[in-house]
């Protein structure tokens, strides 16, 4: 059985005594609270981060590592948008370290009503300077080869990204 590399059984690592002052309190360990920890140090201030259990050691490790513009909500686009850019600068400051890839994400439309769908959210993209274009049902087969024509059409990102949610 493959046990999971970051849980409690594995031993505590970045302990450190409690300073005896610092700027800012950073109550968990995710990725949410380890990069408010990051950015907050980088700008000079003392973070004192606190992790009841182990760092990334629950929803942050477990993920599928998305980093995924393509099909969001117009609110949440220009969110995703500016992720998307500070991803790619942690990635350039790291390298590999994070597993990080820019090779896109793709949607297959299993009905024409599913194309209009993505036709639809396209003016988002391009409201927020996204990538995104609808694919056609021969471009869907030529790129997955096997994948038969049964696919009317699709939506492709190129500049959606992954990460390797365990080693990040
Ligand atoms: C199946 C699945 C797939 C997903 N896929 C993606 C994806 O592809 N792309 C994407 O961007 N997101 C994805 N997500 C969402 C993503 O995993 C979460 O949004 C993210 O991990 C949340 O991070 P977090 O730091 O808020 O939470 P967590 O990772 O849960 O971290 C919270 C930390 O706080 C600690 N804590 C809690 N209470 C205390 C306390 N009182 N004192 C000290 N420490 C405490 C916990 O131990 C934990 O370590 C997915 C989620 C699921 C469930």
């Amino acid at each position: 059985m493959m046990h999971f590399p970051i849980s409690m059984a594995v031993p505590a690592r970045f302990l450190a005594p409690l300073p005896a002052a610092c700027d800012v309190v950073v109550i968990g360990g995710g990725v949410v609270g380890v990069m408010t920890a990051w950015f907050l140090a980088e700008r000079g201030m003392r973070v004192t981060l606190c992790e009841k259990g182990r760092i990334a050691g629950e929803q942050s490790s477990r993920n599928w590592g998305w980093i995924r513009q393509q099909g969001r909500d117009a609110a949440e686009l220009p969110i995703m948008v500016e992720s998307l850019r500070l991803w790619q600068g942690l990635a350039q400051q790291f390298g590999d370290r994070l597993g990080f890839h820019q090779t896109g994400v793709m949607y297959l439309a299993g009905s024409e009503k599913a194309v209009e769908g993505y036709e639809a959210w396209l003016p988002h993209a391009q409201a927020n300077g996204v990538d995104s274009r609808l694919m056609s049902r021969r471009e869907v087969a030529a790129r997955l080869k096997g994948a038969g024509p049964g696919w009317p059409g699709g939506l492709f990102t190129p500049s959606d990204a992954r990460a390797e949610p365990w080693v990040a």
